[in-house]
């Protein structure tokens, strides 16, 4: 194993390191401004980098000239990234070094169960793959999982506890159709960008429990976590580019910047909604308190 070269670096982790990284499914909505926002505004009053990471490794589920249309929103909201913005399907090469690291090492197998297959065992994979040596043709490939997180630490929900057999899953890195799974492709590239804290919506709390796997498994340093509460409609619904929530309003972005910070619990001055965007932002750094933020999953608008 020690002949295997591990393909990613990380660099040491000291300054601090923030990112949001959207899909370019669709536009930004009130939902993703808000993850936009808290993320912006823990870096930088930490006096830290925000970085930006366009999340388009899945095609089909692409909106054609969304990626430009979310960075023309958040430069209008006055957030500006502090790096050149990274996209997933740019680093190809590198998540294709870390699957070959993965199965050369041993710690991933390949698997041809369907769906449907796992659903009718319990809708949890049991290793049905594990042993039986399958090569790589038509073939999912799954991480295998010598170290389940059953819980962590948020930076905001405080200890959060995971279902065993959800934790101890050997979930899939690289799927059957061809395409990196995003559980690959946010480990490996939060890893490349030396991510210090991940600040994002809390429906990517469970996923937390897989990316925690693989950085263990690739013997690097797992960033902190934050996750916010999700804005979800009065049906209980989280907003989304799924459920075509409206885009927020790059023309006159002062009203949706002040409403952010107030879901964040920031408590803007009234006197906040005539000022320029820029100096909102300004005030929102200096004001910035993630203990205020309510520790609730969800919030109803
Ligand atoms: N690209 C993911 C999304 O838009 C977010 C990934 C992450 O923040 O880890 O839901």
């Amino acid at each position: 194993m020690h002949s295997i070269k591990h393909p990613l670096n990380q660099r040491p982790h000291s300054s601090y390191r923030g990112r949001f990284a959207p899909s370019p499914s669709g536009l930004l909505h009130f939902g993703s401004l808000v993850a936009a926002v808290a993320s912006f505004l823990q870096a930088k009053s930490n006096a830290g980098n925000w970085l930006v990471r366009i999340e388009d490794i899945d095609k089909p589920r692409e909106m054609p000239g969304s990626d430009k249309a979310i960075l023309n929103t958040l430069e209008a909201y006055g957030m500006h990234w502090d790096e050149p913005v990274l996209y997933q399907s740019e680093q190809a090469v590198l998540y294709r070094d870390v699957l070959n690291y993965l199965q050369a090492s041993q710690q991933s197998y390949c698997c041809r169960c369907t769906r449907a297959q796992i659903k009718k065992s319990g809708g949890i994979y049991l290793g049905t793959c594990k042993f039986l040596h399958l090569d790589n043709f038509d073939t999912a490939i799954r991480l295998l999982n010598k170290f389940p997180h059953n819980e962590f630490i948020d930076g905001l929900q405080g200890q959060v506890h995971f279902d065993h057999a959800l934790a101890q899953e050997d979930f899939i890195i690289h799927r059957r159709d061809g395409l990196f799974a995003y559980q690959l492709a946010v480990v490996v590239d939060d890893i490349y960008q030396g991510i210090t804290e991940v600040v994002r919506g809390c429906d990517l709390l469970e996923p937390t429990s897989r990316q925690l796997s693989l950085f263990k498994t690739l013997n690097r340093q797992a960033p902190a976590y934050v996750h916010i509460p999700l804005a979800v409609t009065d049906e209980g619904y989280k907003l989304s580019k799924q459920n075509a929530a409206p885009a927020i309003d790059d023309q006159n972005p002062q009203p949706g910047l002040i409403q952010a910070l107030d879901f964040l619990g920031q408590a803007p001055p009234p006197e906040l909604q005539f000022e320029s965007v820029d100096s909102i932002i300004v005030w929102a750094i200096k004001h910035w308190q993630l203990r205020n933020v309510p520790q609730k999953t969800e919030i109803h608008l």
